[in-house]
C-alpha cells in the first residue's frame, strides 16, 4: 500500500528577519537565574507509565541554549542523557517532510491540533480515523511509516542517522527505556492497529510500532537538543556542523506545527505564555525554538498533569521575555528607524 504518490514539493524559501539573541555572556547569565531559581522546586512527578522511566533522577536539571552562530550555552546537567521521547516527533516529521514534500505529508497526516490527550484514540474515531497532527502519538506513527528505506533495519537507520545529522553527532538506543515501552505499549499498538484499519497507515502496524518506540528510546542530552532545534531555527542548517540537513522551507513547516500542536491540548496556552514553537516529552524534555536565532531545551524529569516537565515550563518562561524569543512580541517602531 502507498499513500504517497506526489514527489516532494517544497515552497520556495521565504526570507526571515527576527532580530538576534542578546550576546553570550547575557544568554549565561539570564540561563544561569532561570536554574537557581527552579533547581529546588519539589512539583511534579516522574513518568511511570514506561516502567523504565520511572527511575530517572528527580533533581536533574539542565538548561541549553543552542543560537544560529552555533554557540551553546548549557548549565546544570546538560550533558547528562536521556530518551528523546516525543521530543523526537518534531525531527521524524521533518524527515518525512524532506522525503515525501509538503502538500503529501499534510494532506495525509494533518496539522491541526486535537485538543485531547497525546495518546487519545478518541481523537482518531472524532474525525473519521485521520491522526490529525504527527505530534500526537497516532499521528507520530503515521509519520514514521512514511521513513524510507527498503527494510526495517535501512528505516531504522534513516531515523537515527536523520536524528544525528540535527544533533551533529551518532546517537545511540537505550535498550532498557526500547525494551520497558516494547513490553507495555499496548495503547499505542492499538493506535497503529486503528489507524492501519481506515488505511491512514503507509506501513504495517507492527513494524512501524517497533520503529516509533525505538524512536523514542534515543538517547540524548540538553545540548543536543538545543543543537537540534537551532537546526530547525536555522533554515534547516545545522549551527554547529553546517550540515543543510532538511530544505528551509521544511524547517519552517516543522516549527507551523509545533506551534500549533507540539504541547498538545495546552499548545494554545504554550503560545500565549511563551510565545514560540515547543515540543515536550515525557522523559521531561521540552524544546522551544525562536527562528532565525536559537532553540532553548530545558531537561527535569517531573512532570504535571499534562506530561509536560515543570522545572523546564518554568525556566522557559524564566528566560523567553529577557532573551527577547517569544516572536509576537514587537516594539513601536519610531521615526528615527525609517530614516
Ligand atoms: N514514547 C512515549 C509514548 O509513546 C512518548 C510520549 C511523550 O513523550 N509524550 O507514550
Amino acid at each position: 500500500m502507498t499513500l504517497l504518490a506526489t514527489p516532494p514539493l517544497h515552497a520556495p524559501p521565504t526570507p526571515v528577519s527576527t532580530g538576534h539573541l542578546p550576546d553570550h555572556g547575557t544568554v549565561a547569565a539570564v540561563l544561569a537565574d532561570a536554574y537557581q531559581r527552579h533547581v529546588d522546586t519539589t512539583a511534579g512527578t516522574v513518568a511511570d507509565y514506561i516502567p523504565a522511566l520511572a527511575t530517572a533522577d528527580p533533581d536533574a536539571f539542565g538548561l541549553a541554549l543552542a543560537g544560529v552562530d552555533g554557540h551553546v550555552t548549557a548549565v546544570g546537567h546538560a550533558y547528562e542523557t536521556f530518551s528523546i521521547q516525543s521530543v523526537s516527533k518534531a525531527f521524524v516529521y521533518a524527515l518525512a517532510c524532506e522525503t515525501h514534500g509538503h502538500r503529501a505529508v499534510r494532506d495525509l497526516i494533518g496539522v491541526n491540533a486535537t485538543g485531547l490527550g497525546f495518546s487519545s484514540v478518541m481523537a482518531i474515531e472524532l474525525h473519521d480515523g485521520h491522526p490529525m497532527n504527527p505530534l500526537v502519538n497516532a499521528g507520530a506513527l503515521a509519520t514514521t511509516a512514511l521513513m524510507p528505506g527498503a527494510s526495517p533495519v535501512a528505516r531504522w537507520l534513516a531515523l537515527q542517522n536523520g536524528l544525528a545529522a540535527f544533533a551533529g553527532r551518532p546517537l545511540a538506543l537505550d535498550i532498557d527505556v526500547y525494551e520497558s515501552e516494547a513490553a507495555t505499549n499496548q495503547r499505542n499498538r492499538a493506535l497503529a492497529h486503528l489507524l492501519a484499519s481506515y488505511g491512514h497507515l503507509d506501513a504495517d502496524p507492527e513494524e512501524t510500532l517497533d520503529l516509533y518506540t525505538k524512536q523514542c528510546s534515543i538517547l540524548v542530552t540538553a545540548r543536543d537538543l538545543a543543537v537540534m532545534g537551532a537546526t530547525l531555527a536555522d533554515g534547516g542548517v545545522n549551527p554547529v556542523t553546517g550540515q543543510q540537513v532538511v530544505h528551509p522551507a521544511v524547517a519552517r513547516d516543522t516549527l507551523a506545527v509545533l506551534a500549533s500542536a507540539g504541547m498538545y491540548e495546552h499548545s494554545g496556552e504554550w503560545l500565549f505564555e511563551i510565545g514560540l514553537p515547543a515540543k515536550s516529552g515525557v522523559s521531561g524534555a521540552v524544546l522551544s525554538v525562536a527562528p532565525g536565532k536559537g532553540a532553548l531545551a530545558a531537561w527535569s524529569p517531573p512532570l504535571d498533569h499534562v506530561g509536560t516537565s515543570v522545572r523546564a515550563r518554568r525556566a522557559t518562561e524564566h528566560v523567553t521575555r529577557p532573551l527577547g524569543l517569544d516572536i509576537f512580541a514587537s516594539a513601536p517602531c519610531t521615526p528615527e528607524a525609517h530614516r
